[in-house]
């Protein structure tokens, strides 16, 4: 058991193991199993865990909104479209990302076990939450992968050279195995920062970089609020209704990836592009995943994988940093060290990110002495 959580000035210092046992207490009050309430709170919380705070326990609040709304659905299970040996064509049917991408990536795998290589194109699937948990599963057993998603129906980035939003935030992720310790992760998403964090930063979290953002005038800002415009009071800022965008990352190179996540996972993996032309409402929300799994035994032929990954590993890390007494990092490795110093220390949430998920748990007809519990000790 935990002591509550520590609260000092704007910050609030939640334990893990207590913000799980929260989230798990919110979701299945929402109405998802208690198999899915541990899913999506163990989920979120490791997350933040990793330093991911976008994709953590601040979405909570819209979840259980998204709930509510009919956006995503607890409790699916994925329908199989087309069930071939080495690919698969799996529908989400809005059932929350962190069950759905759990189902979907199994499938690969099995698939990729058996035959070397295999492909799932994900249709319908309620938010993925952060990816690099599909790869890390992946990477778990043996298997390289790499998934390319993008958001149908969020309108949030401008494609390069512009001021309009054509585009959501389409996260690239890759996993690698490494034998005996810890896997390779590439994970981020295409947009300059994630939506989540403009939303952490709106919120009086960590504060964007210059340029993140491109106002309705054309300037490059790291002021969040283009994005989301008046929120109202006690309403869930929205990121539809700013008149500003989140800018790609890489400049036009940037831009470009994220036109490839758009035909891969929205037009060949068949989930639907970001919007499309001629239809006059915005598209449903949904995530769609195509993903490319390797079994990499299959292709070690001469037994050398592991050990050309680790040398190449001690090159890279062997590399003069810029600054004296820096330290160069591989894909994965920053998550890492988050992940070590978070579990000791406790989550640092922004004080108002921390009340909107205890006004959620509130809403829900959670009890304070129930959150306590939950929590540990005072919240
Ligand atoms: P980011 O900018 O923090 O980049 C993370 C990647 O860069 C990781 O692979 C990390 O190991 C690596 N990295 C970080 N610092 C490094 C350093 N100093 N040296 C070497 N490598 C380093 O990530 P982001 O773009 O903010 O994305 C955050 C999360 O949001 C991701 O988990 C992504 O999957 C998720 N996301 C999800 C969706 C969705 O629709 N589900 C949409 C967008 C983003």
């Amino acid at each position: 058991m935990t002591n509550g959580v520590k609260r000092e000035g704007s910050q609030a210092l939640v334990p893990s193991a207590g913000m799980e046992a929260l989230g798990r207490a919110i979701f299945a009050k929402a109405g998802c199993s208690p198999e899915e309430a541990d899913r999506i709170a163990r989920r979120l919380t490791g997350a933040n865990l990793r330093g991911h705070d976008s994709h953590g326990v601040i979405r909570i609040p819209r979840y259980v909104q998204w709930i509510g709304d009919g956006v995503q659905v607890p409790n699916q299970t994925v329908t199989l479209l087309l069930d071939q040996p080495s690919f698969a064509i799996v529908d989400g049917r809005y059932g929350f990302g962190q069950s759905i991408g759990e189902q979907t990536v199994d499938i690969g795998i099995a698939r990729a076990k058996k035959r070397g290589v295999a492909v799932t194109a994900l249709r319908n699937s309620g938010h993925l939450g952060r990816i690099g948990d599909w790869a890390e599963r992946a990477a778990a057993q043996n298997i390289v992968s790499i998934h390319m998603v993008n958001v149908r129906g969020s309108l949030l980035v401008a494609p390069y050279g512009s001021l309009s939003r054509r585009m959501g935030t389409s996260p690239f992720c890759a996993g690698i195995p490494v034998a005996g310790g810890e896997p390779i992760i590439l994970d981020f998403a295409t947009s300059l920062v994630a939506e989540g964090k403009a939303l952490v930063a709106l919120k009086g979290g960590k504060p964007l970089p210059h340029g993140s953002l491109v106002d309705g005038d054309g300037n490059l800002t790291a002021d969040p609020s283009p994005l989301y415009g008046t929120v109202p009071p006690n309403g869930y800022p929205d990121a539809n209704n700013g008149p500003g965008a989140l800018r790609a990352f890489g400049d036009h190179k940037g831009s470009g990836m994220n036109f490839l996540m758009e035909m891969m996972a929205g037009a060949l993996g068949g989930s639907g592009t970001a919007g499309a032309i001629g239809e006059p409402k915005r598209r449903r929300f949904c995530n769609g995943m195509f993903s490319f799994y390797v079994d990499a035994a299959a292709f070690d032929t001469e037994n050398a994988f592991a050990a050309e990954v680790k040398s190449y590993v001690d090159f890279v890390k062997s590399a003069t940093p810029t600054t004296p007494g820096g330290e160069v990092l591989v894909p994965g490795e920053k998550e890492r060290a988050t992940l070590a110093e978070r579990t000791a220390k406790g989550l640092p949430l922004a004080v108002e990110a921390w009340d909107d998920i205890l006004n959620t748990a509130r809403k829900l007809g959670i009890g304070e002495a129930d959150i306590e519990a939950a929590v540990g000790g005072p919240v």
